[in-house]
């Protein structure tokens, strides 16, 4: 075997053109970049209104089965698939989601693909990028200021620091800040209250961020964003309090979108970075309209497996996107299947035909999820060096057998030239295949039943139950005039279900949802099941501990 680099040697060694240039192979005109450095770029949302009529290019989503905690490959096959089809030629963007630095120093690493599909300069796209995730940070804590300056100064709105639901944030995974008690130390340090936590790319202002179409309505979306309730238990919204305007004052760079490229020179626009698992998991709107403007091929990924992220994508995205996808890619690993046949994590790099196929339900699940959606897809096989031939030929038959189209993806290993196959397939079932989209449920049925339609017609549940809490706070969202949002779910991306314990394609199982949030501004309402924590801790041995910087100023470590 020839000797393996890390993704950061790779992508170091690199040759990286000027992203003028990048920019001009697009067509962007000079006016419209606004570069950061060399190699980043911010583009104007003028693009959009220049391309106005011309016709969208064809949107491909990426996902993936349910993961095991290293990730399936996803951010990897986008960047090779988008590598791919430029190499045959098409005029191909990729659209992706930000890195949040809490999975980068935890566990799960960085998100800017691997070995030769990468995004680069990935170590500033990994670390602060363009600064978007501060500015998000920013302007969510800047409004928990101006709620306890409001109450400081004599509470006009009566706002009832009991119910209080806006908490603040900061991009990293930090366990002890989950519940914080604030303003101790006397009368002029403020009104003692309980506040948290969470991770930014949980918070209500990165949903609005992705969501949004413009700047007028992405102040429209912050205006709207329900902080707490007063007294009389009437909610109290960034409206009420006046600062919407400040709000997207700091937004107003961090809304347009970056240009990147990949380690083969494809365009990549990377823009918002939302959870998939407590949040809806797909990078902004104008970046994906901005790439399907500006490309005949988008490539875009959604967080996590076909439950979480292309659910979300699919039933929420497309709406405020007014973008129809073409084809999805189902991205799923031999490690990945064997994990849902039984075998345990150390055992994963063995060779096991028979756990791989018991767990090929789990794949079976998400093929007919997608198929549920009425759109055309491609499995592709994300190859790794410790696959064996009988492995990948036991999945390529049993896809087979189904006539379900499949192709074994390289791009770790080979960057474009590994994903022709998938390109190929992909443009042909683009081509051949009925598309026949559709949205699972409609934003006028009531809460519960949308609900129950994600519950059974993704998860596969039986049924679902709520907390008498949960009742309690559909009565209260009905009264409020909320009811026909779409549903964000949040949910463990381990299993189908909502015990991370339960893998393969689990049966008979109830999903509980345990609390509701409303999310007003981003438009949407977040259905609680399980323990979905909003802010992650960090793990015995964080990624964190061999990140390095050497004296040259270049990152060691970073994977
Ligand atoms: P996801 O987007 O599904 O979370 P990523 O694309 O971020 O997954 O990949 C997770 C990690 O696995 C990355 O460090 C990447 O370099 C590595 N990886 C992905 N595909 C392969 C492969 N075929 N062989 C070896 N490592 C891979």
């Amino acid at each position: 075997h020839k000797e393996v680099k890390s993704d950061i040697e790779i992508a170091q060694n690199a040759k990286i053109l000027p992203i003028i240039n990048i920019a001009k192979s697009i067509g962007i005109e000079k006016v419209d970049i606004e570069p950061y450095g060399h190699y980043k770029a911010k583009l104007s949302l003028d693009i959009l209104k220049k391309l106005e009529n011309k016709q969208n290019g064809k949107v491909i989503l990426v996902t993936a089965v349910n993961p095991t905690p290293a990730g399936e490959g996803k951010s990897t096959v986008t960047v090779g698939l988008g590598q791919a089809l430029a190499r045959l030629d098409k005029k191909a963007i990729i659209a992706m989601r930000e890195p949040s630095l809490g999975p980068t120093m935890g566990v799960k690493g960085g998100a800017t693909g691997g070995g030769y599909s990468q995004v680069i300069p990935m170590e500033d796209i990994n670390l602060h990028f363009t600064g978007d995730i501060h500015a998000i940070t920013t302007a969510n804590n800047a409004l928990s200021a101006m709620i306890d300056n409001h109450i400081y100064q004599g509470n006009e709105l009566e706002i009832d620091v009991r119910r209080i639901v806006w908490k603040r944030v900061v991009d990293l995974n930090d366990r002890a800040l989950r519940n914080v008690i604030i303003g101790l130390g006397g009368a002029v340090q403020g009104v003692p209250r309980e506040d948290g936590f969470d991770i930014t790319v949980a918070s209500e202002i990165m949903a609005i961020f992705c969501l949004a179409s413009d700047l007028q309505n992405l102040k429209h979306r912050l205006s709207k964003i329900v902080v707490g309730y007063n007294f009389k238990k009437e909610p109290i919204t960034v409206g009420d309090l006046g600062v919407e305007g400040s709000l997207t004052l700091l937004l107003k760079d961090a809304i347009k979108p970056n240009l990147v490229q990949t380690l083969e020179h494809t365009p990549a626009i990377i823009h918002g970075g939302p959870f998939a698992n407590i949040a809806h998991g797909c990078n902004s709107v104008l970046a994906t309209k901005m790439a399907a403007k500006l490309g005949d091929y988008v490539v875009t990924e959604a967080g996590f497996g076909a439950d979480l992220g292309a659910e979300k994508f699919l039933n929420i995205k497309t709406q405020s996107a007014e973008i129809h996808p073409s084809a999805v890619v189902i991205v799923a690993t031999i490690r990945a299947l064997k994990m849902h046949g039984g075998v345990e994590k150390q055992e994963l790099n063995t060779e096991n035909v028979n756990a791989l196929t018991s767990g090929l339900k789990n794949l079976q699940k998400h093929i007919e999820t997608i198929e549920e959606f009425g759109i055309p897809f491609v499995v592709a096989i994300n190859r790794f060096i410790t696959d064996t031939d009988s492995e990948v030929m036991a999945i390529k038959k049993w896809c087979e057998e189904r006539k379900y189209p499949v192709a074994l993806t390289e791009v770790w290993e080979k960057g474009g030239e590994g994903g022709i196959d998938l390109a190929q397939k992909l443009l042909n079932v683009i081509e051949h295949e009925k598309n026949t989209f559709k949205p699972l449920y409609k934003n006028k049925q009531v809460i519960e039943e949308k609900i129950e339609t994600i519950a059974r017609k993704v998860y596969g549940a039986s049924g679902v139950e709520f907390s008498s809490k949960a009742k309690k706070q559909l009565v209260e969202i009905e009264a409020n005039g909320w009811g026909e949002l779409p549903i964000c779910m949040a949910k463990t991306q381990y299993s189908l279900s909502d015990n991370p314990k339960l893998l393969g394609r689990p049966e008979n199982f109830t999903i509980t949802i345990r609390e509701l949030r409303p999310k007003i501004g981003a438009g949407f309402i977040v259905a609680l099941t399980g323990d979905v924590m909003t802010m992650p801790g960090l793990p015995k041995v964080p990624a964190a501990l061999k990140m390095d910087v050497d004296l040259s100023g270049q990152a060691v470590g970073l994977f």
